[in-house]
């Protein structure tokens, strides 16, 4: 079975595109939604708490606002959260691989796979493609927060332009041309039937 890494910056539209491989029946990893469920392990948290203070707590709940307020303005705050979280997410995935059976492909959506360097782990790479001042205003819309917000998460990624050229797939995702033909195209592919 083929890995598959689905990737693309902030607000591309990365889940957008994953439900429609979910609908063909091709099993999707969500890494950045998984990651988040690890917040909910105590040793984590705790851990959290310690480094940056009660104030990422809300209640006895995690705020990941608050979370993402502190990470995305040091570095050294977001590296200390990826090296908390991301072996765990990697074991996660593992175990989730080894139960996906009689399928061509199965893919990992992830946000920053290249800048974790989980790229190399995959056979094929899916790239979203769109201009950052589209995903911004989509972001915004989506979750509601304002520009600076937005571009704070999108500092510690790297430029789209750095990654089209590694991708095995793109997909344009400016609106310019629709989703389903595109994705149905890669499908194809990688299920070895064009
Ligand atoms: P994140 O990086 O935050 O996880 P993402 O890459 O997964 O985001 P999506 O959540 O799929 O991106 O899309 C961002 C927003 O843009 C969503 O509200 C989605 O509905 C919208 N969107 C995605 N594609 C299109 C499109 N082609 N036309 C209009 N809106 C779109």
């Amino acid at each position: 079975m083929l890995k598959v890494g689905l990737t693309g910056n902030i607000g591309s539209g990365k889940t957008t595109v994953a439900d429609i491989f979910l609908t063909l029946g091709i099993p999707v990893y969500p890494a950045d939604e998984e990651a988040k469920k690890m917040y909910d392990i105590p040793s984590v948290r705790q851990k959290l708490t310690t480094r940056f203070g009660r104030g990422v707590m809300k209640g006895s709940v995690l705020n990941k606002r608050a979370l993402a307020a502190i990470v995305f303005q040091h570095a050294s705050d977001l590296k200390f959260l990826q090296d908390l979280v991301h072996p765990l997410v990697i074991a996660d995935y593992q175990a989730w691989q080894k139960k996906q059976e009689n399928i061509a492909y199965s893919i990992l959506e992830s946000a920053i796979l290249f800048e974790s360097g989980l790229i190399s782990s995959f056979d094929k790479i899916i790239l979203v493609s769109c201009p950052l001042p589209i995903r911004i205003d989509r972001i915004m819309l989506r979750d509601h927060a304002c520009r600076e917000e937005v571009l704070l998460r999108q500092t510690a990624q790297w430029d789209e332009e750095s990654k089209l050229s590694r991708a095995d797939f793109i997909i344009e995702n400016s609106g310019r041309l629709p989703l389903i033909p595109q994705v149905m195209k890669i499908h194809q592919t990688l299920e070895g039937k064009d």
